[in-house]
């Protein structure tokens, strides 16, 4: 990465972080501000989630979300590549399906949803198409992280999570991580934490990783920072490395990684 590249990151996390205290200043519930949160990222080419997301090996945008709820409730998406914002998606699956997960929904259900749509060219930077032929000639971009997430809590001590992502440049078409998989990449419970993940997500998926951090907490009355390590390092016992974002119900949140991104 250069400088430039470093700061203009730096600057859309602080922009991220910024639309999400807002909306909690205001007294705007948890999710909400997971939302607003995600969209500065989304929006933001040098993440790798919404623009700028990671290529599947036919050089597609193939993108996965979830948001979570403290109460339990969740929705997801996975495989979606016309949603201009996936966490809106995973939003409407939450919030106007009985369902909890869908897998590439159709434009007519995407429509349905009221989500704002693009053409898949929208997602793919140059960038990213230099890093599917690095990896497809041989290169490791496997190594290279960047999946987004927000967590939050609000005035009334409810939490929420949201993940987005691309996935991981070169990944087969139609390969599913962590991120959409509520209790692997994202998970939220009131009793507990709200936590988002980033990494190699089959480890992540082996290691159930998200959820394990909240039963240690609630069962094992572990703190946070401890429960992420002791998940963290569970997810490279898997070969896997990555970072999570944990808020708890009450007290101090937590960053752990193991990775540099
Ligand atoms: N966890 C994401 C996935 O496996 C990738 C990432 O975090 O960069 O799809």
């Amino acid at each position: 990465s250069t400088p430039e590249r470093i700061a203009q990151v730096e600057l859309d996390l602080q922009r991220a972080l910024d639309a999400g205290y807002q909306l909690l200043e205001s007294g705007a519930p948890a999710h909400e501000a997971v939302v607003a949160a995600i969209h500065v990222m989304e929006d933001a080419p040098e993440f790798n989630a919404g623009r700028g997301a990671a290529l599947t090996s036919d050089g597609i945008a193939q993108m996965d979300a979830c948001l979570m709820t403290g109460d339990g409730e969740v929705g997801a998406v996975t495989g979606v590549s016309t949603v201009k914002n996936p966490i809106d998606a995973a939003r409407a699956v939450k919030e106007q399906t009985k369902h909890v997960l869908f897998a590439d929904p159709t434009d007519a259900e995407i429509a349905d949803w009221g989500v704002a749509t693009e053409s898949n060219e929208y997602f793919i930077t140059e960038q990213r198409r230099q890093s599917l032929a690095e990896a497809q000639s041989g290169g490791d971009e496997w190594e290279k992280h960047g999946t987004i997430g927000a967590v939050a809590r609000d005035s009334s001590g409810n939490i929420a999570a949201g993940t987005s992502t691309g996935g991981i440049t070169n990944q087969m078409p139609g390969r599913v991580g962590d991120s959409p998989l509520p209790g692997c990449g994202t998970y939220a419970n009131n009793d507990s934490v709200a936590i988002s993940c980033t990494g190699i997500g089959e480890a992540f998926v082996k290691e159930v990783a998200a959820h394990q951090v909240s039963d240690r907490v609630l069962y094992a009355k572990e703190e946070p920072v401890e429960a992420a390590k002791a998940a963290l390092d569970g997810v490279a016992r898997h070969h896997g490395d990555g970072g999570m974002i944990v808020v708890p119900a009450h007290g101090e949140g937590a960053m752990v990684f193991n990775s540099e991104m």
